[in-house]
C-alpha cells in the first residue's frame, strides 16, 4: 500500500526520552481525511502510555489524542467536511462501528474494542496507531470532530480528550442546574470538570492536595475549595454532594471522598485505572445507596456535542504552550502537578525543526 512518511515525536523505550522520529501516514480511502496538525495537547495518558505504567504499550509510542488542526486533504466520498477546514481528533480513531454499543454512539465502549488514535492496532498499515505528536493525521471522517471557530484553537485542544472525558460522566449522571458536584484534582481533567459542570449550571466544588491552587480554582469557577489532607475540611462536606469526579491519576484513598456523598450519590473514577488501595468499605455505599462507577472519554455525537456547548457557552482549556522538543521537561512538570493546566504543542515547532 502507498503511504507517506512524515515527522513525529516518540520513544523507544518506557525509560528512554521522546525525540524526533520519522512514522508512516497511509494513503487515503474514498472516507479519509487528512489534517494538517497545528496544535495537539498532553494528556496524563500520553504520559502514563509513554512509560509503560499501564502495561501493553508498543514502542516506538507516539503519544498525543487531543488533535486540532486544517484539512489539507480529503477523500472521493466526503460531504461534512472540505479542505480548509478546521477539524479535531480525539481518543479514537475507529471502531466495529455496527456493535449495540457502536449502534449508540458509544464508540468508547465498542464491544470488539475500539481503535486508539496511539497505541492502537492500525487495521491499514499492520503494526500500532501514532497519535498527535507529528506532522498530519489520516482519519476516517466518522471520527473527525467539527472545531467552533470563535474559539482559541490552541485552547480548544484539550477538549478532544480532557474535555469529553469529564463532559461525559457530567451528561450520564444528568448534572444540571443547582446540582452539587466535586472534582477531585486540578489538573487538565479537573479544571475542564469545573469548567463544565459549572456550565452547566452546577455548584462546584475542588478537592484538592495542594493549597496554592485554592484562588486559581476560584478563578476557574469552583465555588469551594476543599483541601484533601485536611481532616476539618473534609468533614465539613460530609453527605454533601450528588456527584464526584476523580481525575487522581494514581493509587489513592478514595472512601473519604465517598463520605462526601450524598445518598443515592455517585463518585465516578476517571483516573487511575488498577485495584484500589485501600479497598472499598460497602458501609457507606449500602447504608446510602452509593456508587462508585467509571467512565471512559466519550462517544463521537457526545465529543461534537460538547464541543458545540464549549463554542456556545465560550469554554476552552486554561493551556501554556510549548515547543515539541520541550516535552520531557513537560512531562517531568506534569509529575509534579506543575502544569496550569494543560500543555499544548505548537506542532509548527515540530514542523519547522532542522
Ligand atoms: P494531570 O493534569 O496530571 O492532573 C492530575 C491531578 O491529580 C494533579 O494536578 C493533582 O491535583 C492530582 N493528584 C493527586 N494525587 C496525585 C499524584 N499522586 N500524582 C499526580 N497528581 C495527583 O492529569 P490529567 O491529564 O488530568 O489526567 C488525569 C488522569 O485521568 C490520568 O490518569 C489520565 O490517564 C486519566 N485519563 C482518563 C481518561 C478516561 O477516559 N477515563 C481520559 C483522559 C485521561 P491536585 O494538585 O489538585 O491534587
Ligand atoms: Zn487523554
Amino acid at each position: 500500500m502507498n503511504s507517506n512518511k512524515i515527522k513525529a515525536f516518540g520513544t523507544a523505550a518506557a525509560d528512554a526520552d521522546l525525540k524526533e522520529l520519522n512514522i508512516e501516514r497511509r494513503e487515503l480511502t474514498a472516507t479519509d481525511i487528512e489534517i494538517e496538525i497545528l496544535y495537539c495537547g498532553v494528556c496524563h495518558s500520553d504520559l502514563h502510555t509513554a512509560r509503560n505504567d499501564w502495561g501493553g504499550t508498543k514502542y516506538p509510542a507516539v503519544p498525543g489524542h487531543e488533535i486540532v488542526g486544517r484539512i489539507t486533504h480529503i477523500g472521493s466520498a466526503i460531504t461534512k467536511f472540505k479542505v480548509g477546514d478546521l477539524a479535531g481528533v480525539g481518543c479514537l480513531v475507529d471502531s466495529c462501528r455496527t456493535c449495540e454499543s457502536c449502534k449508540k454512539d458509544l464508540e468508547q465502549y465498542c464491544l470488539t474494542g475500539f481503535t486508539g488514535t496511539y497505541n492502537g492496532k492500525d487495521k491499514h498499515l499492520g503494526g500500532h496507531t501514532f497519535g498527535g505528536y507529528s506532522e498530519k493525521v489520516v482519519v476516517d471522517e466518522h471520527f473527525v470532530l467539527k472545531i467552533p471557530t470563535t474559539l482559541d484553537l490552541a485552547a480548544v485542544a484539550p477538549l478532544l480528550c480532557a474535555g469529553i472525558t469529564t463532559w461525559s460522566p457530567l451528561k450520564h449522571w444528568n448534572v444540571k442546574e443547582g446540582s452539587k458536584v466535586a472534582v477531585v484534582g486540578l489538573g487538565g481533567l479537573g479544571h475542564m470538570a469545573i469548567k463544565l459542570a459549572k456550565g452547566l449550571g452546577a455548584e462546584v466544588t475542588l478537592f484538592s492536595r495542594t493549597a496554592e491552587k485554592t484562588a486559581d480554582a476560584k478563578a476557574l469557577g469552583a465555588d469551594e475549595v476543599i483541601i484533601s489532607t485536611d481532616a476539618k475540611q473534609m468533614k465539613s462536606v460530609n453527605g454533601k454532594f450528588d456527584l464526584i469526579i476523580d481525575t487522581v491519576p494514581y493509587v489513592h484513598d478514595v472512601n473519604p471522598y465517598v463520605s462526601t456523598l450524598n445518598n443515592s450519590g455517585t463518585l465516578v473514577l476517571v483516573g487511575y485505572l488498577g485495584e484500589l488501595d485501600p479497598m472499598l468499605n460497602s458501609v457507606p455505599l449500602i447504608l446510602g445507596r452509593k456508587s462508585v462507577a467509571g467512565s471512559l472519554i466519550g462517544g463521537i455525537a457526545e465529543t461534537q456535542e460538547m464541543l458545540d456547548f464549549c463554542g456556545k457557552h465560550n469554554i476552552v482549556s486554561e493551556i501554556e504552550i510549548i515547543n515539541m522538543q520541550s516535552i520531557n521537561e513537560a512531562y517531568a512538570r506534569m509529575l509534579k502537578s506543575d502544569v496550569k493546566y494543560r500543555f499544548v504543542i505548537d506542532m509548527a515547532s515540530l514542523r519547522n525543526s532542522e
